[in-house]
């Protein structure tokens, strides 16, 4: 099998497990992968320059909680991506095993203790083939959620 066969197959069979909420809403969706994953899952928004080096969202692991950074002032169709690509990493279970700087957390999550941080997924910490199969997945799961808005948009107007 072709590395990008492996990578879609991967990225389908964690989706086909995954139950799309109904009606779809990012916020339903969350609460959906949360139950899956056993954990509480917060969404906190920062300013861009504390992304620099994970440009697309990250994602801090504490006990019994994960809280999906993202930068404030993005449009909201970028917002809801990065969030379906976070939630793909953890689905997918990416871990990396990698704890944020130290400094990191102190200039921009000054609210958490950084012993309590035990891990991050975030983008510089993962290798091209785990990028590619959060990207496809996040991808088909926002497809099917405005898959799912349009129909219900449709069927509103048809009656
Ligand atoms: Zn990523």
């Amino acid at each position: 099998m072709s590395e990008k066969r492996a990578v879609e197959r991967r990225a389908r069979e964690v989706l086909a497990r995954l139950r799309m909420p109904e009606p779809w809403s990012i916020d339903a969706l969350i609460g959906e992968v949360s139950a899956v994953m056993g954990f509480e899952i917060q969404v906190q928004t920062v300013p861009p320059e504390a992304l620099e080096d994970s440009p697309c969202g990250m994602t801090l692991v504490c006990p019994g909680q994960a809280v999906l950074v993202v930068a404030e002032g993005s449009p909201r169709w970028h917002t809801e991506l990065v969030i379906c690509h976070e939630l793909a990493h953890m689905l997918l279970e990416h871990q990396s095993g990698e704890k944020p700087p130290r400094e990191l957390l102190q200039a921009w999550f000054p609210s958490f203790d950084p012993d309590d941080v035990q891990m991050m997924f975030g983008r510089t910490t993962f290798d091209t083939r785990e990028e590619q199969e959060a990207e496809l997945l996040a991808t088909l799961i926002v497809d099917q959620g405005t898959a799912k808005k349009s129909a219900r948009m449709l069927g509103t107007f048809l009656g």
